[in-house]
């Protein structure tokens, strides 16, 4: 039917004068009525293979799911009989719900798929108890019958191969569901809440289903076959996988709690819906070979199969039951005996959290093997071992890799061991239903080669010897730990609870963490952080990390100091002395004397302390939406709403704000941002003619909270002159921009060209060792030692000071300045060319290793995306990078990455971000 026609009809059916637009369909044929003042509905030419009962079946239960709360495409006009394709048919026109759906291969973040699964939950239970003449129909859809519509369709797939293995699975899965099939209760159900049936509402760009289309496949079925449908639409999605459906599982359990048979069945459902879809998209083709509709589908119907394929049914079916709350026991070996004697046996701990994996140890190649012969070849005392084993269900970090999208395979389905003298098992058995495995052939096992031991279910599928951590408890389940045969203890699984809890009821809340789901990060090396599943993410965030994580030379330094001494700065020692040279010797003339405290809060609070005893005055201008510390003074020139919502209420009479001197977004842009400094000066003028004149001007030399701005160009030389006219002092806050960062210059205010009288610095200074400087004049300090007090207990410590020497030797050897500046703006080349492809990047802001990616709903209203970048950046920790929104609009990506970044990192960040755009939020 042409578009003509449907608009005919609408009109002359039902009264809607308007025009008609086609809407794919595999079945029917749909138009979306659009006249002048918007959609009027959804014409829907039913297929004529559709009774009229069961049309009016479809649209009571439209009704039911609209009357639970939502959205659903309830008919409003018809149904009537018309005449289409030159036969009758039935018509009606269907309430449009606009939101558009999630239709396409585009990423569906956990979000989006939980929210399809509690829809689908939503659905279940509307439907439950509806009867109607309407619901006894016999559907290749209906999944009671996907075993004869895979037998009967099968022969349509032209690939042979996929044939095969697509009748082989759906027996598989068959087997499985018709086992269970008398404990699976039976309702009415919707039978295609999938993504392309799913209507969402779009709040900040993102979307939420909330609502259904299409009741065509309405019929009386396992009720779990819902869940079945809806979670097999995700599976063809960008980056989707098995276990990205736990999500919409969860949900669904949440709203219509499963039973145990039905979680049972679940994957086997999944793997028989994906079956009939690809046969019947294959029959379709061939009936329908013109369909753009059949042929699109064909290719999502294969992903979809091969998906669901990719892991065995048994390990996700666990993963459901766990989510569901049903766990199984978990099988064990029987002791043999006499048992197997090791003798002198040493475990081998390979986790995140070992010293054996120290410094980078887990990079490289052949870790284990090495460490277990030099535990056979020991020397001293006690000897070599007579054998080194490793865990089982342990999460390996030798196993890991850095710079990897999807987590590598890490955690441990048996034990390796390492023999001082070939050992013969000879009869050892696993037990009843277990089967014993070795990498070795026959029973004897040889000195000095690693030889992989395990159990599994007798039956199982193949288990690898390592998996991935997401699918770790499916995979362990069907094994055992094989540590008894080998008369080993059995490994005890240590559980810390819920640490997250935990944090939560001991630690204020105020203290927040990253992410709703954070990963549990217990190690860092150089640029990379490892979560305790042996996941490692690049680390793009950490800018205290300068030097990166767990620098051998810090360790050293502040380990050394520590065994020697560690006091108060009252006492006299070299290290003291030697890191205020050193931190004067970085500063330009007359910045030369230095005070030592721990953090950067502690630096504002003492530099404006400086400015205050210094000028006898108490007034401060400071600069709109900057984060300067939480102590009393520092929180009080902080105006930051993203640190802060109330910043600006709660802002004290003596401090006074100048606008952010934002030439992207904000009152002056691109040129006309020179007039910032004009406001400013207008202000610290109208402090003094008012008689209040400033005791300093306190700003960031380089806007960090729009994700490292350059101020524009004589900004501050244009505000210090005037401030020091008035007397006043002028302070740059170097925490985070400082000391390297920028690349091109050690200090922000080199890029402004100018020199402050008070500095602080803090953050990159210890490597997150509590570190904090206040330099400055010696007459300002002198002004300050006459008027006031000051002491820090461990301000200036002897750690403190060595943490900060090795600190400086590690920038200096190792050019991490150089470095920031390199790779700094090889990323920032690489962003750029994002932007242009990009349309959600507004700009790309920062120099050297300071850098910020700002996302705009629309490059001319410069709308923040908020909910976009917290989105992109959740997206981002699934592909292995830690990143941050910044901002005070939270728009912002703040990338600030360990010095020791790498072009590798570079692309790895820039790869990845580039695909979250691609792909989809
Ligand atoms: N100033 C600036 C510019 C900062 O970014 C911060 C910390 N985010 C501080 C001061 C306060 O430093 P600290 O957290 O070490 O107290």
């Amino acid at each position: 039917m042409s578009a003509e026609e449907a608009a005919g009809l609408a009109a002359s059916s039902f009264g809607i004068k308007v025009s008609a637009f086609p809407l794919g369909s595999q079945q029917d044929c749909n138009f979306l009525l659009e006249g002048d003042g918007g959609s009027a509905g959804v014409l829907k030419i039913a297929n004529p293979a559709f009774s009229r009962t069961e049309i009016e079946a479809q649209d009571a239960a439209a009704e039911l799911v609209a009357a639970a709360g939502l959205r659903a495409g309830v008919a409003t006009h018809g149904p009537v009989v018309v005449t289409a394709g030159g036969g009758p048919a039935i018509a009606r026109v269907l309430r449009y719900l606009p939101g558009g759906t999630l239709t396409g291969a585009g990423y569906l973040s956990p979000r989006v798929v939980a929210e399809l699964g509690a829809v689908a939950g939503r659905v279940s239970r509307a439907l439950d108890g509806f009867e109607h003449p309407g619901l006894d129909r016999v559907l290749q859809w209906d999944l009671r019958h996907a075993d004869r519509v895979v037998r009967v369709l099968g022969r349509h797939v032209r690939d042979g191969g996929l044939r095969a293995r697509v009748t082989e699975a759906a027996e598989a899965a068959w087997r499985s569901v018709e086992s269970a099939a008398g404990e699976l209760p039976v309702q009415a159900i919707h039978g295609d809440v999938t993504d392309d049936n799913v209507v969402c509402s779009v709040s900040g760009g993102l979307r939420t289903p909330d609502g259904v289309i299409d009741f065509g496949d309405l019929t009386s079925s396992w009720a779990v076959g819902e869940l079945a449908v809806a979670i097999t639409s995700v599976l063809r999605h960008a980056g989707a996988e098995p276990c990205s459906v736990l999500p919409a599982v969860r949900a669904f359990h949440a709203v219509r709690p499963l039973s145990a048979a039905e979680a049972a069945v679940l994957w086997p459902l999944v793997l028989m819906r994906a079956a009939v879809l690809v046969v019947s998209g294959e029959q379709q083709a061939v009936l329908d070979g013109g369909n753009e509709y059949v042929n699109g589908a064909l290719e999502h119907e294969r992903a979809c199969f091969e998906a669901a394929v990719s892991v065995p049914a048994e390990v996700m079916t666990t993963l459901i039951t766990n989510e569901a709350g049903f766990t199984r026991s978990r099988p064990r070996v029987a002791v043999p005996a006499p048992g197997v004697d090791l003798g002198r046996c040493v475990v081998l701990d390979l986790s995140v959290q070992s010293d054996a994996v120290d410094e980078g140890a887990w990079l490289s190649p052949g870790l284990a093997d090495r460490l277990a012969l030099a535990l056979l070849d020991g020397e001293g005392l006690d000897g070599g071992a007579d054998a080194v084993v490793t865990r089982y269900g342990e999460a390996r970090l030798d196993a890991s890799r850095v710079l990897a999208e999807v987590s590598p395979a890490t955690v441990a389905t048996g034990i390796d061991v390492w023999l001082a003298r070939p050992l013969d098992l000879g009869e050892v058995s696993a037990g009843d239903g277990l089967e014993l495995s070795r990498s070795c052939a026959g029973t004897l096992l040889p000195a000095r080669i690693p030889v992989h031991v395990g159990v599994r279910v007798a039956g199982a599928p193949e288990v690898p010897p390592l998996v991935r951590p997401e699918y770790a408890a499916g995979w362990l389940a069907l094994t055992a730990d094989p540590g008894p045969l080998l008369g080993l203890a059995a490994g005890v699984a240590v559980s810390d609870g819920d640490l997250l809890a935990r944090r939560a009821a001991a630690f204020a809340d105020v203290q927040e963490h990253y992410y709703a789901d954070p990963p549990r990060i217990e190690r860092g090396w150089r640029q990379h952080l490892a979560g305790v599943d042996g996941r490692v993410y690049l680390d793009m965030v950490n800018n205290v990390a300068a030097i990166g994580h767990a620098h051998p030379r810090l360790e050293a330094a502040v380990g050394r100091q520590l065994r020697r001494l560690n006091t108060n700065s009252r006492f006299h020692y070299a290290a003291v002395a030697e890191f205020a040279e050193r931190l004067a010797a970085l500063l330009p003339s007359p910045l030369d004397t230095v005070f030592l405290v721990n953090s950067g809060s502690e630096a504002v609070d003492l530099a404006l302390r400086l400015a205050f005893v210094t000028t006898g005055r108490q007034d401060v201008v400071a600069v709109r939406e900057a984060y300067h510390g939480w102590t009393y003074a520092s929180d009080a020139v902080s105006t930051s709403t993203a640190d802060n919502p109330s910043a600006l209420a709660t802002r004290p009479g003596w401090v006074h704000a100048v606008d952010a001197p934002n030439a992207y977004r904000g009152r002056y842009r691109g040129a006309s941002a020179s007039r910032y400094a004009a406001d400013a000066v207008a202000l610290v003028g109208s402090l003094a003619a008012a008689g209040r004149p400033a005791a300093a001007f306190l700003a960031e030399p380089y806007y960090g909270n729009a994700g490292g701005m350059a101020l524009p160009d004589g900004y501050l030389a244009a505000v210090y002159a005037e401030v020091r006219r008035h007397g006043g002092l002028a302070i740059a806050d170097e925490i985070q921009v400082g000391y390297g960062r920028l690349g091109h210059w050690f200090w922000g205010f080199e890029q402004q060209g100018v020199v402050p009288d008070v500095v602080t610095v803090a953050k990159a200074m210890g490597n997150g060792h509590p570190l904090g400087a206040v330099i400055t004049s010696r007459s300002v300090a002198a002004r300050y030692r006459d008027a006031g007090y000051f002491f820090s207990s461990t301000g200036g410590s002897p750690v403190s000071c060595v943490a900060g020497l090795a600190v400086l030797d590690v920038i200096e050897s190792e050019g991490l300045q150089a470095n920031a500046a390199l790779v700094g703006s090889y990323l920032k080349g690489r962003l750029e060319e994002l932007a242009g492809r990009h349309a959600l990047i507004g700009a790309v802001h920062g120099a050297g290793l300071y850098l910020g990616v700002e996302f705009v709903r629309d490059r001319g209203t410069l709308e923040p995306a908020a909910a976009e970048t917290t989105a992109i950046c959740d997206r981002l920790l699934g592909l292995g990078v830690i990143m941050q929104p910044t901002s005070d609009r939270m728009c912002v990506l703040k990338i600030k990455p360990p010095l020791c970044l790498d072009v590798a990192g570079a692309d790895f960040f820039a790869d990845a971000l580039d695909r979250v755009l691609t792909e989809g939020l």
